[in-house]
């Protein structure tokens, strides 16, 4: 099953029709737009030359068979793939260095082999991931440049090639929608953007009836990871912690003070990003040591 990127939604919402319906257990390819819907392709064009109707094109939904509300879709990402040039932008009034950015600025980057060509100086090894990755929330819709509990615009860079991402089922059918891949993102998005590029995504979809799991939830690396948004980034430092504290002690069965200490000792809380409508920060909990708890994975 592939889906192009010309289905693609601007809000996560029940009210799109699924684009694709598959099983759980499916293997499915997302071709996506870049997040200014591929339409900056040269310095010259300029972040406000982009309408508000083509920011963060997210390509579905997909519909998974037997989702319900209550669920935990399993997103395996499988592989993720860009285009042979990527793009930046700096707008003066955006992300965290809006006051220092005097003018409008293009940088068009270019994709050689398993390196992306910054400049003349630096050639930064691809690390390719994904900005916008969610399922459909089950009241007002969201837009896709806002992340949340369903997931959307976290801009976490830990959701790469290998990594498993479990998101909610609010609505029938989960509706899974992604875009906005990065060749490579630093923690924060500092201006507001990764090196924005289109690709593909492939990816297995599970649907998991019921478990204990705190989504959104990204194991990668050796780490597990709990996510959250809110409209300032302490409270999504808070938010993310409970959530991890909350696996630990209802999935692992670890005491509560004891889980406390435990985060305490080897949590890592970590910033995704500072710039989009809200905030979001990740907790991350050394796998390994929910292993010695008897943790397998779904
Ligand atoms: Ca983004
Ligand atoms: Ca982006």
């Amino acid at each position: 099953m592939r889906i192009a990127a010309d289905q693609y939604v601007l809000d996560m919402s029940s009210k799109h029709p699924a684009v694709a319906e598959v099983a759980s257990g499916s293997k499915v390819t997302f071709e996506t737009k870049d997040c200014f819907s591929n339409t900056i392709v040269n310095p010259d064009h300029l972040f406000s030359s982009v309408g508000w109707d083509k920011i963060n094109p997210a390509t579905g939904p997909l519909k998974v068979t037997g989702a319900e509300p209550g669920d935990v879709l399993k997103v395996e990402i499988l592989d993720i793939r860009v285009a042979e040039q990527g793009v930046m932008t700096t707008a003066p009034g955006f992300g965290a260095l809006g006051d220092e950015m005097e003018r409008e600025v293009t940088k068009v980057i270019k994709i050689e082999g398993d390196e992306a060509v910054f400049n003349d100086r630096i050639r930064l090894p691809l690390a390719p991931m994904i900005g916008v990755i969610g399922t459909a929330p089950a009241g007002d819709a969201i837009p896709t440049g806002t992340p949340g509990e369903h997931g959307g615009n976290m801009d976490c860079k830990r959701i790469v090639k290998g990594s498993i991402l479990y998101l909610p089922v609010a609505v029938s059918g989960a509706m899974l929608a992604m875009g906005d891949l990065h060749a490579i993102m630093g923690d924060g998005e500092i201006v507001v953007c990764g090196v924005e590029i289109a690709g593909e995504v492939d990816v297995r979809v599970s649907v998991l009836k019921n478990p204990v799991l705190p989504t959104p939830f990204l194991i990668e690396g050796g780490s597990l990871m709990t996510i959250a948004s809110a409209k300032t980034l302490d409270e999504a430092a808070v938010v993310a912690t409970r959530k991890m504290h909350r696996f630990l002690r209802e999935r692992l069965k670890i005491e509560n003070h004891e889980a406390g200490m435990l985060l305490s000792a080897v949590g890592d809380l970590r910033i995704c990003q500072i710039v989009d409508p809200l905030m979001t920060a990740r907790m991350e909990f050394p796998q390994k040591i929910a292993e010695l708890y008897s943790f397998k994975l779904d």
